[in-house]
């Protein structure tokens, strides 16, 4: 079944290295690493690994620096490495004073991250904002205005604060706040503009960690700009509350056409890899309908047909291998992402599902005999048996996938 595209919002297209963000390109998948900068090795390993998952654009914090210094060495070595990927750097209260003593940091990295609640917006108090957008332009690189909820400019927030104290119909309090992160950004992004940095080098954020606050400030981000918009609920969470709560907030926004680009924020869980915001993020979009990046597996939920786990560990054992093959297939097998792998507990629905997917198998369930019918393109093909149905099914995908 096919269903109509989801319209988006126009957007001004920023070209982030190889990648656009915005202007009708693919909603880009982006993560950031969690290394310490300084740490060429063991950053190169994570941005690599990143990127393998899919991420189309890797973030790392430039906060000191040994960081600074250690960004091009990090460059160098990926590009040594085949991985093109590019970075960006996300710069806090000091970033003015690094670019000015390392500015092969400023070349070597594809856009610079800046929050104005940090940095300020370019005031004789406060003046890093403008020096790190004549370093954008001098590198001649896009940035991004990041608003963080945590860390607002308080001084709009004050300015705003005040206003609604005198106006003769004040607004909610929360309204207010909400009103103050927007403002934030699109005035930050005036005076970037002001300075000389065209729209097509800017990219708007305002992260919020509430999904109720992301969904209302990004829509009225949306009506007031026509900026690229980066998406993300920030200090989303552990575990599964961090992924549905970030995909409850964007999936919304995403539905209505707004957001270039997104990142989800997970609290990485003991030992466990960071690539997973990158598999999450992409499962958002494959989900919705966006944007395809691996073939797509169906399984059933299981039930009291199914006595043991064997078809939830043969689903799980073909996602984890479609996943693997998909570097070296992506540009082999042009459209391979776009495939669909039914996995199904029993003959219930397992034909039927199996018919509407490419390749698809139907174990037997309980009290069924032992047999598994395969089905290619709706017809069946062959009807596995024995203990090595597992591996003869993903050698029939494999199959599949080359001819
Ligand atoms: Fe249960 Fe069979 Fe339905 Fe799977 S397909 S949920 S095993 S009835």
């Amino acid at each position: 079944m096919s269903t109509p595209p989801i319209p988006r919002r126009p957007s001004i297209g920023v070209k982030v290295g190889k990648v656009q963000i915005g202007g009708g390109a693919p909603v880009v998948v982006q993560s950031m690493t969690n290394t310490a900068t300084e740490d060429v090795d063991g950053t190169v390993r994570q941005v690599r690994e990143l990127a393998q998952a899919g991420s189309e654009i890797v973030r790392l914090t430039v906060n000191t620096e040994a960081a600074a210094a250690a960004v091009p060495k990090i460059r160098e070595e990926l590009d040594r490495r085949g991985c093109d990927v590019p970075l960006v750097g996300d710069f806090h209260f000091n970033g003015h004073r690094l670019l000015a003593k390392h500015p092969a940091c400023g070349e070597a990295l594809a856009k610079f991250r800046i929050n104005p609640g940090n940095v300020g917006r370019g005031s004789k108090r406060d003046p890093q904002f403008a020096q790190m957008i004549e370093f954008a332009l001098r590198f001649d690189k896009p940035v991004r205005i990041g608003v963080n909820w945590g860390s607002l400019d308080q001084a709009v927030l004050a300015r705003l604060l005040d206003e609604n104290a005198r106006s003769a119909n004040p607004r909610d309090l929360d309204e207010v706040m909400r009103d103050a992160v927007v403002t934030s950004a699109l005035e930050s992004a005036a005076k970037a503009e002001e300075l000389g940095l065209p729209p097509e080098k800017i990219v708007i954020s305002c992260k919020m960690s509430g999904v109720q606050e992301l969904i209302a400030v990004y829509q009225d981000l949306a009506r007031r700009c026509n900026y690229a918009l980066h998406l993300g609920l920030t200090e989303a969470g552990i575990g599964t509350k961090g992924i549905v709560a970030s995909t409850a907030a964007l999936a919304v926004l995403l539905q209505q056409g707004i957001g270039d680009t997104i990142r989800i924020s997970l609290t990485p869980e003991p030992g466990a890899s960071r690539a997973k915001e990158v598999i999450v993020a992409q499962e958002i979009l494959q989900t919705m309908g966006l944007r395809a990046f691996t073939p797509m597996v169906i399984a059933c939920p299981g039930c009291g047909r199914t006595t043991s786990d064997y078809f939830q560990r043969l689903a799980q054992q073909i996602q984890d291998y479609l996943r693997r093959k998909m570097p070296e297939w992506r540009d082999r097998y042009p459209g391979v992402e776009d495939m669909h792998v039914a996995v199904m507990g029993c003959v219930v629905n397992g034909p039927g599902e199996s018919k509407n997917a490419n390749i698809g198998i139907s174990l037997p369930g309980t009290g069924e005999s032992p047999v598994a019918p395969v089905y290619e393109d709706g017809q069946k093909t062959v009807t596995l048996k024995g203990d090595r149905i597992a591996e003869e099914f993903q050698a029939l995908v494999e199959r599949y996938v080359e001819t």
